[in-house]
């Protein structure tokens, strides 16, 4: 059988070329990396769970005609996305205060912000993602006023739509990050959420005990990050290979 082209190797993903053009697939890897990568580890499971949970994620924002670059699940780790040109901005929208927010601003972990705050850093590793305002976005040509809308309005619209999602299974959305994909079509050209949607991109605390169940458990050690990621799959009714809890909400297709 041919060998698969690779694309790009990131911290938690890998691209390869998917069978038709304009089209990619993403395998999840079970690599975990936080502090710009100086913490790492790899943890079993975690990259089935991030697959399974993404795609939930992206079907239901597509469903409420929120556009992503999701087509299909593949199997277990991998998924087929449509192929974009990523913006080189990390969209970061904070609900509650966590994080680099609360020693920027000195304020206390948990304090609820008075409205979502949306925040971009420019997606450079080497110069470990620094906050900048729609002023650099401008000047440097990473987005033009048009897309800073429309990513505005994306972003509100993805926070929107996971709070509900979350607060439906006891789970506060704190913040979360996303990063959004240009596609082409002829002379036009539309914005897509792009990359993933997963307890690895977002904090996720237990809306009556505070537990974390996301990536923070890792950069943290708090304890098994498979065990907090497996708690919000189980939660949404996606477990891999297992019916869905009792009584709890499930995936309607
Ligand atoms: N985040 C991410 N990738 C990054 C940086 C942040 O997914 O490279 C997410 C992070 O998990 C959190 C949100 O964006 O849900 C806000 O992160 P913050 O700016 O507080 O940075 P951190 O303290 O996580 O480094």
């Amino acid at each position: 059988m041919a060998r698969r082209k690779k694309i790009y190797e990131g911290k938690a993903k890998t691209l390869y070329e998917g069978p038709e053009p304009g089209t990619i697939v993403q395998y999840f890897k079970d690599d975990a990396t936080a502090f710009n990568a100086e913490k790492h580890d790899v943890i079993e499971g975690k990259g089935v769970l991030n697959n399974i949970l993404s795609e939930f994620f992206m079907q239901g924002l597509g469903q409420i005609g929120v556009p992503t670059h999701f087509l299909k699940r593949l199997n277990m780790r991998e998924q087929l996305v449509r192929s974009c040109e990523i913006i080189p901005l990390e969209v970061i929208v904070r609900n509650y205060a966590a994080g680099s927010i609360c020693k920027r601003l000195g304020l206390e972990e948990g304090t609820q912000l008075p409205r979502p705050i949306v925040e971009y850093c420019y997606k450079d590793d080497a110069l470990g993602d620094p906050l900048v305002t729609e002023e650099h976005i401008a000047a440097f040509g990473w987005a033009s006023q048009q897309d800073m809308d429309d990513i505005l309005s994306l972003a509100l619209r993805v926070n929107d739509f996971m709070s509900g999602v979350m607060l439906a299974v006891g789970i506060k959305l704190v913040d979360f990050k996303i990063e959004i994909g240009r596609i082409y079509d002829g002379d036009f050209q539309r914005l897509v959420v792009a990359d993933e949607i997963s307890p690895d991109s977002c904090r996720l605390w237990d809306l009556k005990t505070g537990q974390k169940l996301d990536k923070d458990v890792f950069r943290r050690d708090l304890g098994s990050l498979t065990d907090a990621y497996t708690e919000v799959a189980r939660r949404l009714g996606v477990m891999p290979n297992n019916p869905p809890a009792p009584g709890k909400p499930t995936l309607v297709n």
